[in-house]
């Protein structure tokens, strides 16, 4: 006889969101033991990528690879790497040096400032992925300038993901669901059942709305918002985007949400492509290949928002399905047939499971 099918759920506190595993299996110890396995891991990433902690290897790096080169353990100098190459991929949109300007504008610790324009300045001597110099041979980082420091503040969280999907598919699970918090996700195969995890994309108005409903199977989304981290001053709101090409935060965007193979790579150009806009993010999706870009925009009417979806080559093969008609979706999937609910009550719905994880 079969075992029936066991559903995990579990949270965890850690790079200062709720990091969250749902997995599927015939054994809840053994999936306890999974999840386990994975909150370690994610508290061992932590200790190693904060910039908040000063013992972290990276924090170390920072305080030194400017005075010499610095050897750095194997997976997180490939994930340097990787920032740089999205750094430089995305001219600097996504920019892995950003740290000073988000201490600049009290991002850091602080309650949130605005700083002059001619402060501003003096901190962007300070950015740029060109000051880092990695050698691939040696494993080593070097800073051509004193007062450079990495921040994974935007990838950080998404490669964290990637490795607890490693872990999980290590011990054979087939179906889970691993977030960091708002910011990214993984859905590896789908629930018992179902064409995929269902996730609801908040309304960037309000957090009880959905303005999408996506089923996602063997694929990442990552999210940046502007409702996620900022502060306000007068009439004037900064969100936590940068754009370096300025040293002010990005205006007139709402929230860049990407799809891609891994959550480490959505997770950077979710950022980027925030900064970048939807023109931009269409040049760069027309060199490269198995993305999709959704972007809600400000529109003139009061609080209604626009939408712009993009798709790279390759796209129909990320495992990504949205509903041709979210809101009567969303009302079937409440009762079955069910035409009473209104969009509203069914977004709440949306977003008080488990499954249907709220971005
Ligand atoms: P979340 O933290 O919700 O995942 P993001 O992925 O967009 O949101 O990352 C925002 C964080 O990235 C900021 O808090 C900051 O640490 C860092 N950051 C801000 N602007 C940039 C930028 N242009 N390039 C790289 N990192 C940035
Ligand atoms: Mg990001």
């Amino acid at each position: 006889m079969r075992a029936a099918i066991t559903r995990y759920e579990a949270a965890h506190q850690a790079m200062g969101t709720e990091f969250t595993l749902v997995a599927y299996g015939d054994d809840p110890q053994y999936l306890t033991a999974v999840g386990n396995e994975v909150f370690d891991e994610i508290d061992r990433l932590e200790g190693q990528m904060s910039i908040y902690k000063p013992k972290s290897e990276l924090s170390v790096i920072n305080r030194t690879a400017a005075s010499r080169s610095v050897c750095a353990e194997p997976k997180l100098f490939e994930l340097l790497v990787n920032a740089v190459d999205h750094s430089q991929s995305t001219g600097g949109a996504f920019d892995v040096t950003a740290g000073p300007l988000m201490k600049a504008w009290g991002f850091f610790r602080g309650k949130g400032r605005v700083p002059s324009n001619s402060e501003i300045a003096q901190v962007l001597r300070r950015v740029g992925s060109r000051h880092v110099h990695l050698n691939r041979a040696e494993r080593t980082i070097r800073f051509d300038m004193e007062g450079l420091e990495l921040d994974l503040g935007a990838i950080g969280k998404g490669y964290a993901v990637d490795r607890a999907v490693d872990i999980v598919r290590r011990y054979g699970v087939t179906r889970a669901l691993v977030s960091s918090g708002t910011s990214s996700l993984y859905a590896l195969g789908a629930p018992p059942g179902a064409r995929g995890w269902s996730i609801s994309l908040r309304n960037p108005y309000s957090s009880e709305k959905a303005a999408n409903i996506v089923y996602l199977r063997n694929c990442s989304l990552s999210t940046s918002g502007n409702y996620e981290k900022f502060f306000k001053l007068g009439t004037n709101t900064y969100a936590h985007v940068i754009d370096p090409s300025t040293g002010k935060p990005v205006e007139n965007m709402l929230a860049a949400i990407v799809l891609a193979p891994s959550a480490c790579d959505a997770d950077a150009l979710s950022t980027a492509f925030y900064v970048m806009g939807v023109e931009r993010t269409r040049e760069y999706l027309a060199t490269h290949r198995d993305l999709m870009a959704l972007f809600y925009l400000p529109s003139s009417t009061g609080r209604k928002f626009r939408r712009a979806i993009l798709r790279s080559d390759g796209s129909s093969r990320i495992g990504a399905f949205f509903p041709r008609t979210p809101e009567r979706k969303r009302k079937s999937t409440r009762k079955g047939t069910s035409t009473g609910a209104s969009a509203r009550s069914s977004a709440r719905y949306a977003t008080a499971r488990w499954d249907d994880r709220s971005l």
